[in-house]
């Protein structure tokens, strides 16, 4: 029985993040979602670690061998408790590759047992982040398409986009 672990923050969760998370559904038994609460990161989350949760449960309803649970600890503590022996991060372009092979060095530091493996984002989902797609409802614009349709709802009732 194998068990991934797809960690992230997901504020909130996009269809970048939802590829990845779908194609490690299709490689592994299991596969765990793990929420960050992250309080510290950039000013603090727009959306709680309960509703980022909840997004994510919704969007992934259709696929039985994923869960998702909120996670506050050392991320190898959180994999080796939930019993997942491998970390599954996406990647996007070469911009992320110098943080993700630093996290991965680390964590194989932490715990050489756990092995972190990268899979890449398809073209559309490239330039794709939370952060992108915060900024867009902002200012208005549409975030169809770039979330679940649930995660426009409420990107656009907490920002006020159209
Ligand atoms: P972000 O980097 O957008 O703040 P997270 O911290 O929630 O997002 O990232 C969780 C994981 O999802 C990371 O491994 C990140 O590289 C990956 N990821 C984020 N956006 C995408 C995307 N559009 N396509 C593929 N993987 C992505």
């Amino acid at each position: 029985m194998k068990r991934a672990l797809c960690p992230g923050t997901f504020d909130p969760v996009t269809s970048g993040h939802l590829d990845i998370i779908e194609r490690a559904a299709a490689l592994f038994d299991e596969t765990l979602v793990g929420v960050a609460k992250s309080p510290e990161k950039g000013g603090g989350p727009l959306f709680s670690v309960e509703q980022r949760v909840a997004f994510i449960e919704e969007a992934t309803r259709h696929l039985p061998n994923v869960s998702v649970r909120p996670f506050d600890t050392l991320l190898v503590d959180f994999a080796k408790r939930e019993g997942a022996t491998v970390i599954i991060k996406g990647l996007r372009a070469v911009t992320d590759f110098e943080r993700e092979f630093q996290m991965a060095a680390l964590n194989w530091r932490l715990d050489s047992k756990i092995e972190t493996m990268f899979i890449m984002a398809i073209p559309e989902y490239m330039y794709l982040s939370s952060s992108a797609v915060k900024e867009i409802a902002r200012h208005g614009g549409s975030v169809r398409g770039l979330v679940p349709d649930h995660v426009a709802v409420a990107l656009e009732r907490t920002l006020g986009a159209h």
